[in-house]
């Protein structure tokens, strides 16, 4: 072993706080942080779009500039350094490809991805002083160039040959295919055999993701169930052969959230802060929550929420086929997001007042009162890579009710009804009847055992959700292509020999805190499912009318402004609250005195004792890919190269995507029909103030291509772990016939039309 550190350049298109448009810009805006917290040495390129704020611009350091061969074209490239807690940030200049309004979604995507990926690889010579890399981690179709040019075009030079390439796939649906006119025109490639032909997917076509998935030394995506689903003609995209084929080095990793943006302990944007420990302030919010709605305000009405993308991805099929079922049945339901379901959602809405609300909008700290006081989370998804809205309900407490698929497969353990082990409701098939009864197993449980709804809740907020260990099985998997450099987390910075806070070790109670019942006099709850439903239409017309209104739970007024107090001072008092909740990341444990990093790993292996032996829930449990980035504001500017950027603190803020608060507004519609849900401008995170920056760009003509692409992002994958079952079995003969530059019939079995079209369906970007 070497006293190397692992030095690793991580590519994405995009990475928050600077640019994100979702689940990619959150990975790359984490994950890097925790990778250095576990040990590594980490450069992050992305492309200097136009709309990087000049709060970020203005605090860059040019550090090079030389030119890029593209087909015919030389390109300019500048690398503009950044330093933020630790990691490096260098950004690709060329403002004729990267200035624009927006990140993706333009004529020439294919060029200018073309583009960054070669000017990553050619980076690799123009690194700080000292930055060796041992690992190119790519992630997703936009730098899925990068490894095919490694080793075309730079396999001989030494400083290459070291680079162990890596690549995550965070949705396989953007692939970013084109018109094979590029592969002359702008890669350069069509004289190179096996490039052209391992790139091609069609007699017309060339697929980034493709070369990517045959060129990368490993590969990754974002749950360990999406690692094997993706292999299966149904969720494969047609690249399920390649896949099969290389399933050897393909693996799945969780991705983390972010565990101090996402915690009810702390947590500004509710009603009233609460942790395992001490959950009263649940029912404040579960009030406030279904004031602020429209809703009825009972606690013996379960109330479920969804906050997601109206798509057919997320399920929304079945949710509008089982929801006169479930509404009728005596569940309130809330659901905001924007998407192609708008209108049932405000039919449902009209037809359920006050057991139904719909906002549609996007609204981030909405989003927090609803996580906060909700009961359940339904999330019944065709298809989930990962997913992150099911780990910050668990979080919150609020039991997840998912279709086994995916991310959501690998964080929600069943409930067990024999054994009291569960973290939420789960059921198998896409189907809404399915999905039905697992809504009702859990409002049974609500209704019927406290004790055991209390487990379950507490079960799901010591679940485990932190980045520290996703980042640690990067570390393996690099470790893996590098055996030869150790990998041994860094000691935590110990500044001064603080005195223990003993507080900090006591971490959140094991046990649920007798948590009062549900007040059900009211109204009895139905003694069984069947005896909950209407019969008939007309019954499910006039549901809940017959129920006696007396809303009991006194309307808590208090706007999500006012309780902050207390909680905001408790977000600066890290150490002081051990609650399960106030794990620290990665990198803050890092950055803390020693004290507070054991307290840290106190509460996070205690939740990893709590969590539950349900086998699914072995499987993974973390997740979540914080849709909130925390900004972070670095002191200085980097000077050195590398590592050597000091930061001081990093301050949370608001993330591209978040819709301000509005408690005044909110109240407001609390007041009208659910149907009234304004419909609030949508928050598209990419899109921020364009900046000024010195025009370098060497002309030259846009090239072909074609459509656009995108991409969402969360990864995972398991290191070293070997493939699944199912990519064994498949044979090497159909692997090899996939995988082949091919044509058409070459091609895997046929894909699942409908996950196939939901996919195409729910574009991000
Ligand atoms: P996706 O496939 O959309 O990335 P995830 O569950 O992984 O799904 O993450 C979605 C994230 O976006 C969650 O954090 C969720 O809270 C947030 N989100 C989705 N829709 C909305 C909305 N309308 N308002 C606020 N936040 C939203």
């Amino acid at each position: 072993m070497s006293d190397k550190k692992m030095q690793v350049v991580f590519a994405s298109a995009e990475a928050a706080p600077f640019v994100k448009t979702g689940g990619l810009g959150d990975v790359a805006g984490s994950l890097p942080r925790a990778l250095v917290a576990a040990g590594a040495d980490v450069i992050v390129m992305v492309p200097k779009y136009g709309t990087i704020t000049s709060e970020y611009t203005d605090r860059m350091e040019h550090v090079a500039d030389f030119y890029v061969s593209l087909g015919w074209r030389n390109e300019y490239c500048g690398l503009e350094r950044l330093a933020i807690d630790g990691v490096t940030y260098l950004f690709i200049d060329n403002e004729r490809y990267f200035k624009r309004d927006y990140p993706y979604g333009f004529f020439d995507d294919g060029e200018r991805f073309a583009f960054f990926s070669k000017a990553v690889t050619e980076s690799l010579q123009h690194l700080p002083e000292g930055f060796q890399c041992d690992v190119l981690h790519c992630n997703d179709w936009h730098t899925a160039l990068a490894p095919v040019f490694l080793r075309e075009f730079y396999q001989g030079l030494p400083l290459y040959e070291r680079v162990k390439t890596v690549f995550s796939i965070h949705n396989i649906a953007f692939q970013g295919q084109y018109a094979d006119t590029i592969l002359n025109d702008i890669l350069g490639m069509a004289h190179i055999p096996n490039a052209a032909r391992q790139l091609r997917c069609d007699e017309r076509s060339i697929n980034y993701m493709q070369g990517a998935l045959d060129y990368s030394d490993a590969i990754t995506t974002v749950s360990p169930s999406y690692a094997w689903e993706i292999q299966t003609p149904e969720y494969g995209e047609g690249l399920d052969g390649i896949l099969r084929r290389r399933s050897n080095v393909l693996s799945g990793i969780l991705n983390g959230i972010d565990t101090d943006a996402w915690n009810p302990a702390t947590d500004p944007m509710i009603h009233a802060n609460y942790s395992a420990a001490d959950m009263s302030g649940k029912k404040a919010c579960k009030a406030a929550l279904q004031e602020e709605l429209g809703l009825e305000v009972r606690d013996d009405r379960p109330l479920m929420v969804m906050v997601t993308r109206l798509t057919r991805q997320k399920g929304m099929d079945l949710v509008t086929y089982a929801l006169d079922r479930i509404l009728s049945g005596g569940v309130q339901v809330a659901v905001l997001g924007t998407g192609d379901y708008e209108e049932p959602m405000r039919y449902f809405a009209n037809k359920y007042p006050g057991t139904c609300a719909a906002r549609i909008t996007f609204d981030n700290a909405l989003s927090h009162r609803m996580y906060a006081g909700a009961d359940m989370f339904l999330m019944p998804s065709l298809f989930e890579p990962c997913g992150l809205s099911q780990m910050i309900a668990m979080r919150y407490g609020t039991l997840p009710v998912v279709r086994e698929t995916g991310g959501l497969r690998d964080t929600v353990a069943p409930y067990n009804q024999f054994t009291g082990e569960g973290t939420g409701f789960t059921f198998a098939n896409f189907n809404g009847d399915e999905m039905g009864d697992a809504v009702f197993r859990g409002a049974r449980l609500y209704w019927d055992d406290h004790a055991a709804w209390d487990q379950l809740v507490q079960n799901a907020m010591a679940a485990d959700f932190s980045w520290v260990r996703s980042a640690d099985e990067y570390m393996n998997l690099y470790h893996n292509l590098h055996p030869e450099i150790d990998i041994t987390k860094p000691e935590p910075v110990v500044q001064e020999p603080e005195p223990a806070e003993p507080v900090a070790v006591e971490a959140e109670p094991a046990a649920a805190p007798a948590p009062e019942p549900a007040v059900t006099e009211a109204e009895p709850a139905p003694k069984t499912e069947q005896a909950a439903e209407p019969a008939d239409d007309a019954k499910a017309e006039a549901p809940a009318k017959a129920e006696e209104p007396a809303p009991k739970a006194e309307p808590a007024k208090k706007t999500a402004a006012k309780k902050t107090t207390a909680s905001k001072t408790a977000a600066k008092k890290p150490a002081a609250r051990k609650t399960a909740a106030t794990k620290s990341t990665a990198t803050k444990a890092a950055e803390k005195p020693a004290a507070k990093a054991t307290a840290t790993k106190s509460a996070t292996s205690k939740a990893a004792a709590t969590k539950t032996t349900a086998a699914k829930a072995t499987a993974t449990k973390t997740t979540t890919k914080a849709t909130t980035s925390k900004a972070t504001a670095a002191k200085t500017t980097a000077k050195k190269p590398s590592t050597a950027s000091a930061t001081k603190t990093a301050t949370k803020s608001t993330t591209t995507k978040a819709a301000p608060a509005k408690a005044a507004a909110a109240k407001t519609a609390a007041d009208k029909p659910a149907t009234a849900a304004a419909t609030a401008p949508k928050a598209t995170s990419a899109k921020t103030a364009p900046k000024a920056a010195a025009a370098k760009t060497a002309p030259a003509k846009a090239s072909t291509s074609k459509a656009t692409t995108s991409s969402a992002a969360k990864a995972t994958a398991k290191p070293a772990a070997p493939k699944a079952t199912a990519a064994k079995a498949a044979t090497p003969k159909a692997a090899a016939q996939d995988s082949s530059a091919a044509t058409p019939a070459d091609k895997p079995a046929p894909k699942a039309k409908s996950v196939s079209a939901a996919k195409r369906a729910t574009r991000k970007r």
